[in-house]
């Protein structure tokens, strides 16, 4: 047994030993300053029967930040507040909770959008969260505006005004690609950041979630091209969407890993994942996958 097969074997999972060996054969030099590994949670990822308890818990696990949901934020962030004081847990990304959605063909419905994600970027930026998530349209959304050149220039016109409104509450707006069968519309990363460039505010961000990432030829490519508008990632089994490693094999993030410590990425990776095993033993087995497969990226 070789170290790379020790450290995942004390993780609890076999990986092929051909698709590692190809690349760790390939390692090109890497950025010192991207070699530590920051994970976040979302609110209901670890074991507990309330907040506190659960911050305890990820606190005892090294979890760097919470990720909450955006819905009703601006009436919790004293909550939060409370709860992250004298914590080593930071706020990572908040996890979308807005009405209506930016592409939507009706004014009332963009209105909703347009107002209630503003009281969450407000409520962000006094938590210090990293940016908002946001998806431009589910395919469920409709009736939504056309997939057409006039409305991606629109949409970097709305997305450039919210990143200037994030930056101004010390924050950011996150686009997120999701796979096709949840939103066609945007469903690569490298996509997400020629947005994000074309919005022209520093404020509009992107983001990468392994689990949407099947769409993707290479999670290494895919990230290397976000470069600095790579503002958050998340994380999930990449079978089912569970726990990391609840998925045997599948549950390689090593090529993808590779990309965020070249890049020198210092902002979260964030569970968003359920867990068909008991939380006790699947979320600290999950931990030690993802620190040994980052040892070895
Ligand atoms: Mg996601």
């Amino acid at each position: 047994m070789d170290r790379r097969e020790f450290l995942l074997g004390a993780a609890g999972l076999t990986l092929a030993a051909s698709p590692l060996g190809v690349l760790s054969c390939s390692t090109p030099h890497r950025s010192e300053k991207g070699s530590d590994l920051k994970l976040s949670f979302q609110e209901k990822t670890a074991p507990g029967k309330d907040l506190n308890e659960r911050l305890d818990y990820m606190e005892a696990l090294g979890i760097a930040a919470l990720e909450p949901g955006g819905r009703g934020l601006a009436d919790r962030v004293n909550e939060l507040q409370q709860a992250l004081r004298g914590r080593d847990i930071k706020t990572s990304a908040i996890c979308a909770g807005f009405e209506g959605f930016i592409l939507a063909e009706d004014p009332a419905v963009k209105a909703a959008f347009d107002s209630s994600i503003r009281d969450i970027i407000a409520a962000a930026g006094e938590l210090g969260s990293t940016g908002v998530i946001m998806v431009p349209v589910f395919n469920h959304q409709k009736p939504a505006l056309p997939h057409t050149l006039q409305t991606r220039e629109y949409l970097c016109e709305q997305m450039h005004e919210l990143g200037e409104y994030a930056l101004k509450h010390n924050t950011t707006v996150i686009l997120e690609p999701l796979n096709r069968k949840e939103a066609h519309y945007l469903r690569q990363v490298a996509d997400a950041a020629a947005i994000c460039r074309d919005s022209k505010s520093a404020g509009v961000k992107c983001m990468g979630d392994f689990w949407h990432m099947q769409e993707e030829t290479s999670d290494y490519a895919a990230f290397i091209s976000a470069g600095e508008y790579l503002q958050h990632v998340h994380v999930a089994s990449r079978g089912h969407r569970r726990m990391p490693g609840e998925d045997g094999e599948l549950d390689n993030y090593i090529d993808g890993m590779r990309a965020l410590k070249q890049l020198g990425y210092d902002k979260y990776i964030s569970f968003e994942c359920g867990t068909d095993g008991d939380r006790n033993q699947t979320v600290p087995a999950a931990v030690e996958l993802l620190r040994s497969q980052w040892k070895l990226a």
